[in-house]
C-alpha cells in the first residue's frame, strides 16, 4: 500500500489520473500550503504498481519497501 505525505503535495492530480485501479481521489482537506491532497478512496484495489509514485512531481507518494520516488 502506498503512503501519501500531504506536506509535499501540490494538488496536480497526476496520481489520481494515472492510477490504473482508481485507488486515489482528491480529499477535502488542505495541507499547510493550502493545497488539497489525495486520499486512498479505494485502498483495497491497490496493486502496488508504483505509477502514482512515479508520476508525482513532488515525491509525495512512497511505496514502503520499494524506495522513494527520486524525481523530486
Ligand atoms: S501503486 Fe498503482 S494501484 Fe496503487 S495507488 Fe498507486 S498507481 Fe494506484
Ligand atoms: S501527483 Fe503528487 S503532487 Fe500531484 S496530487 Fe498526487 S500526491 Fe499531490
Amino acid at each position: 500500500m502506498i503512503e501519501i505525505n500531504p506536506r509535499y503535495c501540490k494538488s496536480c492530480g497526476y496520481c489520481i489520473r494515472f492510477c490504473p485501479k482508481k485507488v486515489l481521489a482528491m480529499g477535502d482537506e488542505r495541507n499547510r500550503r493550502g493545497y488539497f491532497y489525495p486520499v486512498t478512496a479505494n485502498a483495497g484495489a491497490c496493486i502496488s504498481c508504483g505509477i502514482c509514485a512515479s508520476v508525482c512531481p513532488e515525491a509525495a507518494i512512497t511505496l514502503p519497501g520499494k524506495g522513494e520516488c527520486d524525481n523530486g
